[in-house]
This record gives structure tokens, sequence and C-alpha cells, in this order.
């Protein structure tokens, strides 16, 4: 089970993955490239700056005090806005999209294992379709066989934090951050035999201390192109119709699983894409892309 390679593209100079983890860490940085050194000036210009007007602030403070609390102001709302907008690469890359010549996109499906997840595996299997399952570990630790019959029929599974705290998880220290990370690798690790390389934060929101958590890791941040919103809407027309016009080539599309109608929304965007001609395949890790200071 753990040398399962799954293949959907024909370049064999890429090594199996096992389960989305590579054993190398090719392409898992992007500063090398141009792209990556614009990102990393841009997150040191943000941070450097959070730190500075507080001091301009207390500088100000007697002559200008407006002007003061104002960089303050601006300061935070510089750091929130890549954190609360779940694709802005301000602070760190974040995967939207893998490159691909055909008509294939990559179905991640989040928040299981769950009750429902042998009827989503037997759904998988009925339309021929392989997704990415983007676990919660404290889940994973309860529902080890789940995740392994995932492994074994074929998907991959990624990291979603331990307790998904949803809520506080972007404003959570790097401490907090790092145990999330850790105990959901842990529990995947214990049902896989080994740690996965793809995280996504809870609802997208990733603080400034989530890229370098991830970095030594040897870990990378995975987004989207598309999301229905099926965490609070049901019907499955208002769901694709959110899907569709982000629909192309490589894209990457959010779903889950555990809501009274995640299986009916499952089977009916699935039929939808394969009637437009696309594959569900899980990409390679080499294949995976962002894009550069995206807003
Ligand atoms: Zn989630």
């Amino acid at each position: 089970m753990r040398n399962r390679a799954i293949r959907h593209t024909p370049d064999h100079s890429l090594q199996p993955t096992h389960y989305g983890l590579r054993r190398s860490h090719d392409h898992s940085s992007a500063s090398h490239d141009g792209a990556g050194r614009e990102r990393s000036l841009i997150r040191a210009l943000i941070l450097g700056f959070a730190i500075a007007a507080p001091l301009a602030l207390i500088v100000l403070w007697p002559h200008a005090p407006l002007a003061g609390a104002g960089l303050v102001a601006l300061s935070h709302m510089l750091l929130l806005y890549p954190t609360l907008r779940p694709n802005v690469q301000w602070l760190g890359p974040v995967i939207t999209h893998f490159a691909t010549s055909r008509n294939e996109v990559w179905l991640t499906i989040d928040d299981g294992p769950t009750d429902d997840t042998r009827a989503v595996l037997d759904l998988f299997d009925r339309h021929d379709v392989k997704a990415t399952f983007f676990v919660k570990g404290v889940l994973a630790e309860q529902h080890i066989d789940v995740v392994q019959e995932m492994l074994t029929r074929g998907h991959t599974v990624a990291n979603h934090t331990h307790a998904h705290p949803s809520g506080s998880f972007w404003c959570s220290p790097p401490g907090r951050v790092a145990s999330e990370i850790d105990a959901c690798n842990r529990a995947i690790a214990t049902a896989a035999g080994t740690a996965p390389r793809w995280f996504r934060a809870p609802v997208g929101m990733k603080n400034f201390t989530v890229h370098p958590t991830l970095a030594r890791r040897g870990m990378r941040l995975i987004g989207w192109t598309a999301r229905g919103f099926d965490a609070v809407r049901s019907d499955p027309r208002e769901i694709l119709a959110r899907i569709l016009p982000h629909l192309c080539p490589g894209a990457i599309i959010v779903l889950h699983q555990g809501r009274e109608h995640s299986l009916r929304v499952l089977e009916y965007v699935i039929i939808a894409l394969k009637e437009r001609g696309y594959a569900l395949v899980i990409p390679e890790d080499a294949q995976l892309q962002t894009r550069a200071a995206q807003i």
C-alpha cells in the first residue's frame, strides 16, 4: 500500500508520490525564482512596516498623533489582508492551480473523515474520480481504518489541521500553528506510514507564521482555483454555478464532506464536470503552481 503510485501524467521523469508526499524537496520552495524573490520582498516589507509603525507612532505622537495612528492602522491592514484572503500570497506561496495540457482538474475534499466517507469513496469509484482528502487530525485519529481506505482506493490524504480551529487559526501564535500541523501529521502518519506534504488552512486563512512553519517541514500550502461554498450552502446548482466561472484545465476545486447534502452535491458537481470533458485527477507535486502576489 505504501508504495502505491497514483499516476495521471505521462511525464515519466516524475518520481512516484506517496500519498501526496515526495521524498525529495524539489519545487518545495519558490524562493529561487523571480516570483519567490518578489514574494519574499513583499513579506519582508509588510513585516518590517508592522514593527516600525508602532515606533513611528511614539515619535509622531506629540506632533501628529493621527498620522501615527494611521500608520499603525495601515500596517495592521497590510498584515490582515493577506491573512484573511486565502489565495493572496504577500506573506508566502499558496498553490492555486496545477500545470497540465489535459482537460483535468483536482478535486479536493475538506473536513473528513466523516460518516459519509465510504459512500463518497463508492461515488468516486462509480465515476472514476481520484481526489485528495484534506482531513482533520482529530477525526483521522478516531478513524484510522477509514483514512487507510481512502489511500487503498487510490486517493491521497493531506493535512487540514488537527482540531480545525476555523475561528482562531488565522490569529494563532507560532506554537499553536505548529502543534495543529504536527498533530495532524502524526495522525495521518499513523494511518499512512508517512506524513503528508500538503496542507490547507481552515477556511483558507493563514497568518505570517504558517508559511515558515510549513517550509521547515517540507510542506506546501494548498489553496484553490474554485470553491462552491458547500460548507454553508446546500443547493447543488448554486454550488456548481460558483465553480463554473473558474473552471479550466489545472483548476483546484474545494468541496466538503460530512454535511447532510455533501453526497448529493459531490455527485452533481462530478457529473457536471465530466459532461464538460474534465477528468478528475491528483496532480504530481511538480505540477503545482502559485501565482505571484495575487490579489
Ligand atoms: Zn475545513
